[in-house]
């Protein structure tokens, strides 16, 4: 019960905890960010590394109108500055927590959702920060080699945290033959030609690796990134070597025909953003994403954009998403895999990736976040309202697989935000499709479709909360 003690007295919920109180942790570096630079080309670092970028600038929320986003990476990044003057629901504030998985800590109820707690340090002296977040950022691999942070995604799920990419479809991530099985139906539908899946055999132990496969084949063990747990093997007897191996990771392995490739081919879709990059490795590592690369941008095709339209199909709808292929010597194209919100981000295009992925946040917590009229953070009955404004996220089922019909709403609502608003400020791109459900600053009727909670709903909620209004202040007073 420390726990929750510890939890409700910090003070969080009455929104005390201020931006500049928050100094990032600087934890020591396991293996390659997902938003690291990759290109060894260029010696610029990710923005805002280092201990207390946070800590220069001001609180840049208003504490009794902003909805928390919880991003969960590395310290090298800083996504405070890309959510800094955001605005959703016209003049709410976004305030950004952010930690990696290692640091965090959750517990979720049936009834009030996920409380978190973060270990930060500050001046070398831990120190646990308490809140409940409204929107969460995933930009770190829920599952690697040696981590395995599924006990806290059941959690954010059982809280019913929206997310992005949506956690329905980040536990579908956890084992990698899982997604590749997924490949194999879209390969399935669209043809080799269109979709051209690398061959591979999955052993779910060592017992059936007797069949020695044409070498060279390259052996993947378990589920793990950045490069860990793939072999290359030349010869029957190296594979009865990792045989041997997988034998006593007691874990599953996947064989594939190594490809003599050109490059890496990465085709990345965030939101609607669509690039594509080729990777050579110049360390002369078979893997071209494991020590030094060279990167080039090159041009999006319809091919490219099929592959990543039609793999963003998957678990209900991925908002970012990864395909990587190797460009064969052959001239062919082998598709290996795909990564999703916790993809890598590539090249000296970083910086804009990351304001990509801030808009598609934006959006979705404009979806998803929805405030209840009149509650504050602040008010006398927080703890109550902080429920009540849970709730409102909730009834969107934000982790179901959408429908076709909700994504192309969502759709619309967010190229009204990124399209007609060239700063990329939602705020300014409040048209009268994006009016705020529920009072605050509604600007008239909507030719646009609201998503599912629409003028109804936003009609029955000012309904109840007119009679809220008239409960509390019958207990409160006037409010
Ligand atoms: P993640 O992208 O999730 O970090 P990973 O790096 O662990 O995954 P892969 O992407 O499958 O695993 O492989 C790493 C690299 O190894 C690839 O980028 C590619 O350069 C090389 N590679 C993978 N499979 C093959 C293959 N069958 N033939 C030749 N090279 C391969």
């Amino acid at each position: 019960m420390n726990f929750l003690k510890r939890r409700f007295s910090s003070g969080d919920l009455q929104g005390e905890l201020r931006d500049e109180d928050f100094i990032p942790p600087v934890a020591p570096r396991k293996g390659p960010s997902p938003s690291a630079p990759s290109s060894p080309s260029k010696t610029t670092s990710a923005p805002g590394i280092g201990r207390g970028f946070f800590s220069a600038n001001k609180p840049t929320y208003n504490r009794d109108r902003c909805k928390t986003l919880l991003v969960i990476d590395d310290c090298h990044t800083d996504w405070s500055k890309y959510f800094r003057g955001k605005k959703i629901f016209g003049d709410w504030d976004i305030r950004v927590e952010q930690a990696e998985f290692a640091e965090i800590n959750l517990a979720a109820y049936t009834d009030s959702g996920c409380m978190v707690d973060i270990q930060v340090n500050r001046n070398g002296t831990k120190v646990v920060r308490s809140f409940k977040p409204d929107f969460l950022l995933v930009r770190q691999h829920v599952r690697d080699a040696h981590e395995d942070w599924r006990n806290l995604l059941l959690g954010f799920q059982y809280g019913g945290v929206p997310s992005v990419n949506a956690l329905h479809s980040q536990y579908q991530f956890l084992d990698k033959p899982w997604v590749f099985a997924h490949l194999i139906m879209i390969q399935k539908r669209l043809g080799k030609e269109m979709f051209p899946l690398i061959e591979q055999a999955y052993y779910p132990n060592h017992k059936e690796m007797l069949i020695t496969p044409k070498f060279p084949v390259v052996v993947k063990i378990g589920h793990a990134h950045s490069g860990l747990g793939k072999v290359k093997i030349d010869s029957p007897h190296s594979f009865q070597d990792i045989a041997s191996v997988v034998a006593v990771t007691r874990s599953y392995a996947t064989t594939e025909q190594f490809i003599e490739g050109k490059y890496d081919i990465h085709v990345q879709k965030i939101g609607n953003n669509y690039k594509a990059y080729l990777r050579k490795s110049i360390s002369g590592n078979w893997k071209a994403n494991t020590g030094s690369a060279m990167l080039e941008q090159i041009a999006m095709n319809e091919r490219f954009k099929i592959w990543a339209d039609e793999c963003a199909e998957m678990f209900g709808g991925l908002d970012m998403v990864a395909v990587e292929a190797i460009q064969g010597k052959d001239g062919k194209e082998y598709i290996i895999e795909v990564n999703g919100s916790s993809m890598t981000l590539l090249g000296e295009t970083q910086e804009e990736d990351r304001r990509h992925i801030a808009e598609l946040v934006l959006g979705k917590m404009q979806i998803y976040c929805r405030p209840t009229p009149t509650m504050s953070k602040t008010s006398s009955t927080g703890g109550l309202m902080h429920y009540a404004m849970n709730g409102s996220q909730d009834r969107m089922g934000p982790n179901q697989p959408m429908s076709q019909q909700q994504q192309q709403m969502q759709q619309n609502q967010m190229s009204q935000m990124a399209g007609n608003n060239p700063q990329g400020n939602p705020a300014n791109a409040r048209g009268p499709g994006m009016m705020p459900i529920g009072g605050q600053g509604q600007t008239g009727p909507s030719p646009m479709p609201l998503p599912q909670v629409g003028r109804n709903q936003s009609m029955d909620e000012e309904d109840t909360m007119k009679n809220l209004r008239k409960t509390f202040a019958g207990i409160f007073g006037d409010m």
